[in-house]
């Protein structure tokens, strides 16, 4: 039976549940749970998803009560929503892309 690989970040013994990178290369990265849930190439990237989506949707969804400036508490937390959304879905689909598969 193969010995189920661990995370790479340093103090982490947790098991890897996420591999970036090429299989073998020096950029491979293996990742935990949580480590891959904050790991900056796909957070940073899903961020920059989030910025253009979530402003997109925020002027379509939202353009004309800022533009008539009745923004009230419920629509700024709106507003809030709209970026979380993308975020959320771009983090997300580059984890399930990159999942390792335990026999
Ligand atoms: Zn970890």
């Amino acid at each position: 039976m193969a010995r189920q690989a661990t995370c790479d970040v340093r103090g982490s013994a947790r098991a890897a549940s996420y591999l970036f990178g090429a299989v073998g290369s020096d950029s491979a990265r293996m990742r935990c749970r949580l480590h891959a849930l904050v790991y900056w190439p796909v957070c940073g990237r899903a961020i920059k998803v989030a910025l253009l989506v979530g402003t997109i949707l925020l002027a379509i969804n939202q353009g004309d009560v800022i533009l008539t400036r009745h923004v009230t508490m419920l629509v700024v937390a709106k507003i809030g929503l709209t970026y979380v959304v993308p975020f959320s879905v771009s983090n997300y689909s580059a984890l399930a892309a990159n999942r390792l598969r335990h026999s």
